[in-house]
């Protein structure tokens, strides 16, 4: 029997990553995601980018790019996308909200390296993020930490913008967290429409937040570099 994707025309599979439709809030994962090692992963990728790099037409006897489909493999498994592996997650320690601290903190300009899934090409720009301390508060480096964490992934952005908003929820046990995300997306800007300025705001918000005057707050707060 032909698997779903086989009996989707191809057109359709256009459509899907031009309009960037996105399934589920969690990351659609096999269910074998992690039975082989991550040295087992490089192995394999590392073969079938040889064979993308052949059918393309390249010579891999060449010194320049015979090693390319290690580097590669290597760079999906232990950079780009690390964030698949729940064990790499970074450790989010919280701490009891001692001073009292009741009013918004923002933490800006966060870096978004992320991929998009429909593409295999980068997602860039920068979250901002607000939360209003309940009886917990969190290093701020590690909100820029789990940030890193979740783009790295293949993703949507409205999935990452959500991801990071639910864990830190959780995390900081409130709902009264705002994420903005601000991002180029290179499938954008170099290929299909190929829109060099236009970039793409999602935002996911939560408790307090849903009242317009802490989102009004919280956007009066950030910097002009909000735009980027
Ligand atoms: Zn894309």
């Amino acid at each position: 029997m032909k698997n779903a994707v086989e009996k989707m025309e191809k057109e359709q599979l256009e459509l899907i990553g031009d309009n960037h439709i996105s399934t589920n809030v969690e990351t659609p994962l096999r269910h074998d995601a992690f039975v082989k090692s991550d040295q087992q992963k490089i192995e394999a990728i590392q073969k079938y980018f040889a064979k993308i790099m052949e059918e393309l037409g390249l010579d891999l006897t060449d010194d320049s790019l015979s090693g390319t489909p290690y580097r590669f493999a290597k760079m999906y498994v232990k950079e780009l996308f690390y964030g698949l592996d729940p064990s790499k997650k970074p450790k989010i320690s919280t701490f009891n909200n001692k001073y009292g601290y009741k009013k918004m903190l923002i933490e800006q300009n966060i870096n978004i390296d992320s991929a998009c899934e429909h593409h295999f090409l980068p997602i860039v720009g920068h979250a901002h993020i607000a939360y209003v301390p309940n009886k917990k508060v969190i290093g701020l480096s590690k909100i820029n930490r789990l940030v890193d964490y979740y783009s790295h992934r293949p993703q949507v952005q409205e999935r990452l913008c959500l991801q990071i908003l639910k864990d830190l929820q959780q995390s900081l046990e409130t709902n009264d967290v705002i994420v903005v995300i601000n991002a180029k997306h290179l499938c954008v800007s170099s290929r299909g429409i190929k829109d060099k300025n236009s970039f793409t705001t999602t935002t996911e918000y939560g408790g307090v937040f849903e009242d317009i005057n802490y989102r009004n707050e919280f956007f009066g707060s950030l910097s002009s570099k909000i735009d980027d």
